[in-house]
């Protein structure tokens, strides 16, 4: 056996007994914290606020458990009950989640990838051919859509900026765009509903399909595999789509949701448009700078006014819901705030508790910071990578130092046993246990049978008896005293 053979197979041994120690004490680690959550967290009511069809906002505050009562009021804590509201309270309405520009995100999806490149694209009726968009991964990447027959599963074809064609466009053909932003730049239309809409304006149907780029927005058309542009403007941050608020219609209960007309909404740097890309119908909203860095959901009421939805976050785990009604102009008309406590712990005792229950430095510190990667990357003052791992480390050192502690006591121990029994390659096993934390000691410690110390003869020193001679004074062992039933062959 060669000498790297001989480090080589225990050393594998003792990963897979590691890695297997820590998904069960991590399975074991979360049932109990869960059950400990549930016996003495008191039940809080639970708050939730929704926009109506008609633009009004509720509040919704259920009590207890399986069994709860709710209670809806208005914002002015007017009671409302569900016979009196004309439209429903079930009806809501659609608004547009827009995100900033900075904030990339690859979706459910890590980055680069193939589930992040790939956007199926929805099929309308007719369901000629099953578009899926395909993006080359890149910050400032190219992306064309192509096509499959259902039937034969053969490529139908592709579209890239000149419209339809046969081959896979060239690069030239492509559509610029950010892989980041794959997600939050598609929006497609809707079922077309049999029902008249309120406004007589044409459907946007489901096989239209709308990329934000950097200066454009493009319809592309599945069925026709035309692609047009719609709008032509520097600075596109996102694309989202929703209904316009509904006027309430005074002593008519509606039992159906009303169809509603979707339509786009475009954030761009300093304002939010909302367009009818067929009709060329367009209105704008002046955005205020304080929401530039945020997510938010935009509504769009009557007589030319909006409802911003937003949500703060401060390091102390509160909430802050803020509502904000605004005009054309962008002044606000009116603010509503709610501040929440969160039931879920800050940052960086969540940290702490991620690192009690996997507790492995070599998993949990590149898992800490891609995390921080996709939260932090393009919050305020978070534009290059070492901003970013500052802040990061800013708020989740508590868990890296709970981590770092726990490996280098296990390999504390470890360093200790490989003394005491003399075994060769120490710093190996010492490395091995820090990376591996309490789980890599575990490991170290399963991967052999360990032999009993017993006192040397000559020495006195503890020594390990799986060897000939003493580990500390290197005298040879006495064979054990002969019995008399010895085999002698
Ligand atoms: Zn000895």
């Amino acid at each position: 056996m060669s000498k790297r053979e001989a480090i080589f197979r225990p050393l594998v041994l003792a990963l897979i007994v590691s890695l297997g120690f820590a998904v069960a004490w991590a399975m074991v680690f979360f049932w109990c914290y869960a059950t400990v959550q549930m016996a003495f967290q008191p039940s809080q009511p639970y708050h939730e606020t929704s926009v109506l069809a008609d633009g009004s906002v509720v509040e919704s505050i259920r009590v207890g458990g399986a069994a709860a009562q709710s209670i809806t009021t208005t914002l002015d804590e007017e009671p409302v009950s569900e016979g009196e509201d004309p439209l429903g309270l079930r009806f809501e309405l659609d608004g547009a989640a827009l995100t900033p520009s900075r904030q990339l995100s690859t979706g459910p999806y890590p980055p680069g990838s193939w589930s992040s490149r790939i956007t199926r694209l929805p099929f309308g009726r007719p369901p000629i051919s099953w578009w899926y968009l395909v993006h080359n991964g890149a910050r400032r990447g190219r992306a064309y859509l192509v096509g499959y027959d259902p039937n034969s599963k053969l490529p139908a074809g592709y579209i890239g900026r000149s419209g339809f064609r046969a081959e896979e466009p060239t690069p030239d053909d492509c559509f610029e765009m950010d892989a980041g932003r794959m997600y939050m730049c598609i929006v497609s239309g809707a079922e077309l509903s049999p029902h008249r809409r309120p406004d007589n304006l044409p459907e946007i149907p489901s096989w239209m399909v709308y990329l934000a780029l950097d200066d454009r927005l493009v319809e592309v058309d599945l069925v026709k595999r035309k692609v047009r542009t719609v709008l032509e403007e520097k600075g596109i941050v996102s694309l989202g789509a929703l209904s316009r608020a509904l006027r309430k219609v005074a002593g008519q209960p509606q039992t159906q949701p009303q169809p509603l007309q979707r339509f786009l909404a475009i954030r761009m740097k300093d304002r939010v448009a909302v367009i009818h890309p067929i009709s060329g119908l367009r209105r704008d909203y002046v955005l205020s700078a304080e929401l530039s860095a945020y997510t938010f959901s935009f509504y769009e009421l009557l007589d030319d006014t909006a409802l911003i939805r937003f949500a703060r976050q401060s390091k102390d785990g509160t909430v802050t819901n803020v509502f904000r009604w605004i005009n054309a102009e962008g002044e606000t008309l009116r603010e509503e705030q709610f501040a929440r406590r969160q039931h879920w712990p800050s940052v960086p005792a969540m940290s702490c508790i991620v690192s009690l229950a996997m507790p492995v430095p070599a998993i949990i510190e590149p898992y800490m910071l891609a995390f921080a990667q996709e939260i932090y990357l393009g919050s305020d003052g978070a534009e290059d990578f070492i901003s970013v791992m500052g802040l990061a480390l800013s708020m989740s050192w508590p868990g890296l130092v709970l981590v770092n502690f726990l490996g280098a006591i296990s390999a504390w121990f470890c360093y200790r046993r490989q003394k005491r029994y003399a075994r060769p390659w120490t710093r190996t096993w010492v490395v091995f246990v820090f990376l591996f934390g309490v789980p890599g000691l575990v490991g170290y410690l399963f991967h052999r049978r360990w032999p009993p110390r017993l006192p040397c003869p000559e020495c006195d020193a503890p020594a390990p008896r799986d060897r000939e001679a003493c580990a500390a004074c290197g005298k040879q062992f006495a064979p054990p005293a002969p019995k008399g039933i010895e085999v002698f062959a």
